[in-house]
């Protein structure tokens, strides 16, 4: 790292620690406030996208602005960012880089990266050493709660890596990156050689870790693991716990930003100086369930204002225990495109969150081990179940229909079109694990 580079980290380090233990209330407001209107007035004079998307508008009043999303985001890219890079260009130098696994290439000083969408819209995105900088230290400073007496091993499995992920070495923190698409073994080996204080990775790679760590081919003693990327379901959360024996934390990020952190508590907090969330209930939902616009208060090449994102989050009613008034992320339970469908009685469809098909499942007999559901049309579902060795599956597979069955009933529903197939489904490798899953809109 560069030694101006590094002096930035560490002032964004001490600058997010001072944040999150002074912005409350009407402070914080203050904050995004100003943050806000300096974003926008850079946006509207560098990006020509957002100055005609806006045109009409007052920017003071930002928090209704129109919004967006992915599909104009990218369809706009090079007006959209405000350096005037092509998508074409961004896209050839990113899957180069994801070929040869040599991330250290750029445009025009700018670190590209590719996000790992589940469906066939790559997003990308494209950070100045800036905007990098500034998100190390403020990463650093939030899931190390404090900084370390002494010098704290980090482990962090990614998909791809990018120049984005390097940045943090050195100091009081020594970092080794693993690919993804690394081999098991090696990566044990590696693990078992490096010796961990902290790791990070998607929860299939931490579950996979867990099962070598109980089978003690892995021997790590970690103070924490942290979450990232697919969904943390909790009897995951539980066994990761239980195997490792330490608490599992998570980050909840994309490429539109770093929207939240478990602070030391386990509450999973909004960055709310990094990013002002808002939030849409989802239609008809029976429980409080709401999807986020995020606008990044920080980033200026590849700026995100008042954008749709696609997940369903359940919010903490009241605030943590830790003492920071950073509104708190209950559950991240999914993505909207997820919800199941079934036909109700009195007409109609009705809709099922991720978290209901999940309790229906796992709830009806402790001896499965894990599952994936699919639904191709409404009223069908597809369960697939891996249950403990001296389970007999059969028996599993009818308390699980007839679970299926009183839920639907529960709700009002028909009965539906189940198929229970015994084992899962392969994960291709380098694809995020979705559990629920809806292929097809109807
Ligand atoms: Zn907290």
């Amino acid at each position: 790292m560069k030694l101006s580079n590094a002096a930035q980290v560490v002032s964004h380090y001490v600058r997010a620690n001072w944040r999150w233990h002074h912005l409350h209330g009407a402070a914080l407001e203050r904050y995004q406030e100003q943050r806000a209107q300096r974003l926008l007035a850079y946006v509207e004079q560098h990006s020509p996208f957002y100055r005609q998307h806006w045109a009409g508008h007052d920017l003071h009043n930002w928090r209704h602005l129109p919004t967006i999303e992915k599909q104009t985001m990218m369809e706009h890219f090079a007006t959209f960012n405000t350096r005037g890079i092509s998508k074409e260009e961004a896209m050839e130098v990113a899957l180069q880089a994801e070929h040869s696994r040599d991330f250290s290439s750029n445009i025009a000083g700018l670190t590209v990266g590719l996000s790992s969408g589940t469906s066939g819209h790559r997003g990308l995105f494209l950070v100045s050493p800036q905007e990098q900088a500034a998100w190390a230290g403020v990463i650093v400073a939030r899931v190390l709660h404090r900084l370390p007496r002494s010098r704290v091993r980090v482990a962090f499995f990614l998909r791809s890596n990018s120049n984005l992920y390097e940045e943090i070495g050195g100091g009081p923190i020594q970092f080794r990156y693993f690919d993804l698409m690394t081999p098991l073994n090696d990566a044990v080996q590696g693990l078992n050689s490096f010796q961990p204080h902290i790791v990070l990775g998607p929860p299939s790679l931490l579950g996979l870790l867990a099962d070598e760590q109980a089978q003690a081919h892995l021997g790590i003693h970690l103070q924490r693991l942290i979450s990232i990327a697919e969904v943390l379901e909790e009897q995951d959360q539980r066994r990761l716990q239980a195997v490792f024996a330490c608490s599992v934390h998570q980050i909840y990020q994309c490429t539109e930003g770093l929207l939240a952190v478990s602070c030391a508590a386990g509450s999973l907090h909004i960055q709310e100086d990094l990013v002002a969330l808002q939030f849409e209930p989802v239609a008809n939902g029976p429980e409080e369930r709401v999807t986020p616009i995020v606008t990044d208060l920080w980033r200026t090449t590849q700026p995100i204002v008042r954008y749709r994102l696609n997940d369903i989050l359940r919010l903490a009613p009241a605030p943590c225990t830790c003492g920071s008034s950073f509104r708190v992320i209950a559950a991240i339970e999914g993505r909207n495109d997820d919800l199941c469908y079934f036909a109700a009685r009195t007409g109609g469809k009705r809709h099922f969150f991720p978290d209901t098909i999940r309790r229906m499942i796992l709830l009806a007999d402790a001896r499965i081990t894990d599952y994936q559901a699919v639904q191709q049309r409404c009223g069908q579902l597809r369960i697939h179940l891996a249950v403990s060795p001296d389970a007999n599956f059969d028996e599993v597979a009818s308390a699980v229909r007839k679970s299926v069955d009183e839920t639907l009933a529960q709700y009002d529903c028909r009965p539906a079109v189940v198929q229970i197939e015994e084992g899962l489904l392969p994960l291709p490798a380098g694809t995020k694990r979705r559990r629920v899953q809806r292929l097809a809109q109807d």
